[in-house]
């Protein structure tokens, strides 16, 4: 980890493939407005058909035209012709022993030889579930701890990819109305199986605002999803320049990666910090729309052994995060094959963790959860670059013996 390395950008983004006929899954009001009206629908209509789909499509969850009773039949024809409500394909599903599910999620209309994939997983808890989903196949930033950064395919997902893994997600746990739901593994009690969403999978969101916005954008609209932004949470890397943008633009809870107090070691773990360092970062979030005591910006801070974790690295976090509205999320880092770090050890992570908790932070620690599925933060990677059968195994032994 030398610091004359590490460039921030490591391949141009891949041109994407359009899928011949377009799925309407990710279209804002006003392009499905434009869709219904190259289907032949006359503009003084179009409002209506658009709240008309707008409810079979992100509140009942269709997934074709055909059973869409208030849409006459000639208007179900002539967009099933022109139009498709396809969204990403489950290609496999990895269920861990503590319920987490792994999703390896292929991307409409992908006909290559290698296709795109996204991973996606699920995280449910008695109360809640969480998605965790996947803004880019890939990441073009390169932090030094993290999995997802060294896979090289990467392209943008469009927003209809992003809402998308949220809608088969949803598919698969049957938890639309009606659906039923699975009854391996475990799913919160409540009437949702996914209440909250965090844009926390691979890829960093902010290299990707417009597609991102647009997507969390329909999914908290009430007419459809309806999953309210204070159960949104996107977290960045640190591209400050879009930080004010989502929370003027989009509303939902922010999480920055922190993970150092110096801009020495942070040059080292998120690159991107020789472009916007640490000073610049905090102010951004003391600047963040909508940013108060009721509303706090996590900042996420992963435990790694000798690197960042001794109790003066401790004392200078709680001091530079003094007058921010915050929270703080200590995360075990979680290994993978090849990665040059170890996670602290949890005497290290308790010492840390009670200086913070003095400060004024509550339960800091985030456990980390589906190690045994390689599904826990920094860990994604989709099969484009698939892991061996022998490091997979290694590392469910690992999860074993921690
Ligand atoms: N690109 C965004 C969002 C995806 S990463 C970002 O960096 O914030 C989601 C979180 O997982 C980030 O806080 C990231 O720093 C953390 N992470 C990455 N690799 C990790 C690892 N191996 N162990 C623990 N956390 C990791
Ligand atoms: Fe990209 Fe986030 Fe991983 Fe850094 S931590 S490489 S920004 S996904």
């Amino acid at each position: 980890m030398s610091l004359a390395a590490a460039p921030i950008e490591k391949a141009p983004l891949e041109r994407y493939i359009a899928p011949t006929k377009p799925s309407l899954v990710g279209l804002t009001r006003a392009q499905l407005a434009d869709a219904l009206g190259s289907a032949g629908v006359p503009e003084q209509q179009r409002k209506m058909r658009v709240q008309q789909l707008w409810h079979w499509i992100y509140f009942r969850g269709f997934t074709s035209f055909d059973a869409m009773t208030s849409v006459s039949k000639d208007l179900r024809a002539a967009l099933a012709e022109r139009f498709t409500l396809e969204r990403p394909d489950v290609v496999a599903e990895q269920v861990s022993v503590d319920g987490t599910r792994k999703w390896l999620m292929r991307l409409p209309g992908e006909t290559t030889d290698r296709p795109h994939e996204v991973e996606c997983v699920y995280i449910p808890d008695t109360e809640r579930g969480t998605l965790c989903v996947s803004s880019q196949v890939g990441c073009t930033l390169t932090c030094s701890f993290c999995h997802t950064g060294t896979q090289r395919l990467v392209r943008n997902l469009t927003a209809g990819e992003i809402i998308g893994q949220v809608m088969a997600a949803r598919d698969r746990l049957g938890d639309w109305p009606g659906g039923v739901r699975p009854t391996d593994g475990v799913v919160p009690t409540g009437d949702r199986c996914v209440t909250n969403i965090v844009l926390m999978g691979m890829g960093e969101p902010l290299y990707n605002f417009e597609a991102v916005r647009d997507a969390l954008l329909i999914v908290s609209d009430g007419d459809g999803i309806g999953i309210s932004k204070r159960r949104i949470t996107l977290s960045t890397s640190g591209v400050v320049p879009n930080i004010e943008r989502v929370g003027a633009e989009i509303g939902c809870m922010l999480a920055v990666s922190l993970h150092a107090v110096r801009d020495d070691l942070r040059n080292e773990l998120v690159p991107l910090n020789r472009k916007y360092p640490i000073a610049h970062l905090l102010d951004a979030c003391r600047n963040y729309p909508g940013v108060s005591n009721a509303k706090r910006i996590t900042f996420e801070y992963v435990m790694l052994k000798g690197v960042n974790d001794s109790i003066a690295d401790a004392k200078a976090l709680v001091r530079l995060l003094k007058g921010i509205p915050a929270k703080i999320n200590l995360i075990p880092f979680n290994p993978w094959p090849g990665s040059t770090y170890e996670c602290s050890d949890w005497e290290q992570i308790e010492k840390f963790s009670q200086v913070v908790f003095d400060a004024g932070y509550a339960s800091p620690v985030r456990t980390p959860r589906g190690r045994d599925i390689l599904a826990a933060c920094g860990q994604l990677k989709s099969a484009t670059e698939k892991l061996s059968v022998r490091e997979r195994m290694a590392l469910r032994a690992m999860a074993m013996t921690e």
